[in-house]
């Protein structure tokens, strides 16, 4: 869907996306990472709102450079901040933005009355943005990226400010919205849970550079209770003994711990039964949640 490759933007000295490189597939994807980490700056690039410095970077298997008027016909965005009129209708201004983005004016009709039909918006579409409450802007926002049948649609903090009903209708529409129209998603955003929802595939980006691209359910699979530990010395010996008794499974082993799948509190038997048979000494031992947030945390910082 979209294809970076070695991609470098600078805006001076700040060098926001540092060979910055990726295949991002079909579907659902979410975009995390802390603030700053160059999500808008490639965002914007694949909207073909700013150039890069450098690097080659395809949309919908079309290169940017050459065919970006092209492109953004096939493009929806959902900005993060306010974008819409508050004198018009609901109705008015999608038509309006639907004629806009080259709809003759019945076909942006209809396709108005039919989005906000499945946004589930009634009568309310009649009265003036400026009585909207914090939801149905958030909705009309949707809207005016989706009038003009976008194969691919940016959603960029799209629960931004909502509250938790407003959020999760929100994110149920969303969830529809492969179904309603075809078209693909990019979110970007800071909430971890909003990916989990609503994502098939995950990209982390810091530093302006990829840490993670992964299928969310395996991901959400991973996150399962492990046990970590820290051991002084004879730890070959402690750790072919825990390979043994794990079949080899998920142990993971870096310089400052060792962890390994929590089971049940026999676990914690284990390890100290072979760190007895290697004669080597237990520093730490800890159970620790994997949750989404503890992978993002760690992929991170
Ligand atoms: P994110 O969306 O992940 O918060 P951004 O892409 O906005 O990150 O920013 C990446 C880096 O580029 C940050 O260090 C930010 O300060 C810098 N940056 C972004 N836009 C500009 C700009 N227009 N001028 C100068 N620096 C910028």
């Amino acid at each position: 869907m979209i294809e970076a490759k070695n991609v470098i933007k600078k805006y001076g000295q700040v060098t926001a996306l540092d060979d910055f490189t990726v295949d991002i597939p079909k579907g659902k994807i979410g975009i995390l990472g802390p603030n700053g980490a160059g999500k808008s700056t490639f965002v914007k690039i694949a909207l073909g709102l700013i150039e890069s410095t450098s690097g080659e970077i395809t949309v919908l298997g079309e290169n940017l450079d050459k065919n970006s008027i092209e492109i953004r016909k096939k493009i929806g965005y959902m900005p993060e901040h306010d974008c819409i009129p508050n004198k018009m209708t609901g109705v008015e201004f999608l038509i309006e933005m639907g004629q806009v983005s080259g709809l003759d004016y019945q076909t942006a009709t209809q396709r108005t009355h039919e989005i906000l039909g499945h946004l589930r918006m009634g009568e309310e579409k009649y009265r003036l943005i400026e009585e909207y409450s914090g939801g149905m802007r958030q909705k009309i926002k949707l809207a005016q990226g989706l009038v003009h049948g976008p194969e691919l649609m940016f959603l960029d903090e799209p629960t931004s400010g909502l509250d938790p009903n407003a959020r999760q209708e929100m994110l149920e529409t969303i969830n529809g919205l492969a179904e309603i129209s075809n078209t693909n998603v990019l979110l970007s955003t800071h909430i971890l849970q909003d990916v989990e929802t609503v994502c098939d595939y995950v990209i982390i980006i810091n530093n302006g550079k990829l840490q993670i691209k992964e299928n969310v359910k395996e991901l959400v699979k991973r996150q399962t209770d492990t046990i970590q530990i820290r051991v002084g010395e004879n730890s070959d010996e402690f750790i072919s003994i825990l390979k043994q008794n794990n079949n080899k499974r998920n142990i993971e082993i870096t310089d400052r711990w060792i962890r390994i799948p929590y089971k049940n509190e026999e676990s914690f038997k284990e390890i100290i039964s072979a760190a007895a048979s290697a004669k080597c000494q237990l520093y730490e031992m800890e159970r620790i949640a994997m949750t989404m947030d503890n992978i993002y945390l760690e992929v991170v910082n």
